[in-house]
């Protein structure tokens, strides 16, 4: 059975029972789970005596308001598939719960995080930072698994690790796809049938002979709204709109 934890002081006697003796895997998630965050709690049930999966929509690191909104919840199936995948543990903390400060404090980086998504999503790493940093000391995990789908969101949080002389071990994970190439997200609950095909359209650019501008106009040209393709040592990034749904990728080159 996965016990599920609404509050940081329950969970914190918890944690104090688990003891240093064991290992707790830890895995950050926003919810609406698919194979992209079952692969990393395999992995974390594999790797570890315990695992905690979190699920928190956290509402810092949305610019948008209707993205926000429409994020999409599907708590009663998530909680079956941790059940599945015999995760230990699943922390669901309120706003009131997470933000006692109403986000007076945060934690920023300044470099990294205003190229790439950073130049679009005004505050969004703010955001993923102080959540990432709050979750990390309250779940006190001997490691934590993250997706390298989101490859920026992944540096910047094992920068903070190291930065903040934090415990926690961060843990890259390969992206998961659809057999037709596409990065799954939950987001993509949100695009229609027409715009799922479309999409596939968005990898296979990435991973093409062409430079970042040319695969910006073909984007650009099929209809997608082009926030950035950009190519940063061996991995080219990019960021895209399709209908409602904001699509991001990246790729070793
Ligand atoms: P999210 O719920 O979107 O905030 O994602 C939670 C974690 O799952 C993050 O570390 C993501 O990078 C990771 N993740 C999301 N989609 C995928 C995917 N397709 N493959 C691998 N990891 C993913």
């Amino acid at each position: 059975m996965t016990k599920v934890f609404n509050k940081i002081s329950d969970w914190q006697k918890e944690r104090e029972k688990i003891g240093t003796n064991k290992t707790l895997g830890f895995v950050p998630t926003m919810g609406a789970l698919h194979e992209g965050h079952f692969s990393l709690m395999e992995k974390s049930v594999k790797e570890n005596d315990f695992t905690i999966v979190s699920i928190y929509v956290n509402p810092t690191q949305f610019n948008n308001k209707e993205d926000y909104e429409n994020y999409p919840d599907t708590f009663e199936d998530d909680l079956g598939a941790l059940e599945k995948l015999n995760a230990d543990y699943c922390f669901f903390p309120s706003y009131e719960e997470m933000y006692r400060d109403n986000y007076k404090y945060k934690v920023s980086e300044s470099e990294l995080s205003n190229k790439l998504c950073g130049a679009h999503r005004t505050g969004h790493f703010d955001g993923v930072l102080t959540i990432v940093m709050k979750l990390l000391n309250i779940v006190n995990a001997d490691k934590a698994y993250f997706g390298e789908k989101d490859y920026q969101q992944y540096l910047l949080i094992k920068g903070m690790a190291e930065a903040f002389f934090m415990r926690t071990e961060i843990i890259p994970l390969p992206t998961i796809r659809s057999e037709e190439g596409l990065a799954l997200s939950s987001r993509n609950k949100r695009l229609t049938e027409d715009e799922l095909v479309k999409a596939l359209e968005f990898p296979k650019l990435l991973k093409s002979e062409l430079n970042d501008d040319q695969i910006k106009e073909e984007l650009s040209s099929k209809g997608f709204v082009v926030d950035y393709v950009e190519s940063i040592e061996n991995r080219r990034f990019g960021a895209v709109h399709l209908g409602k749904v904001r699509l991001i990728d990246n790729v070793k080159i």
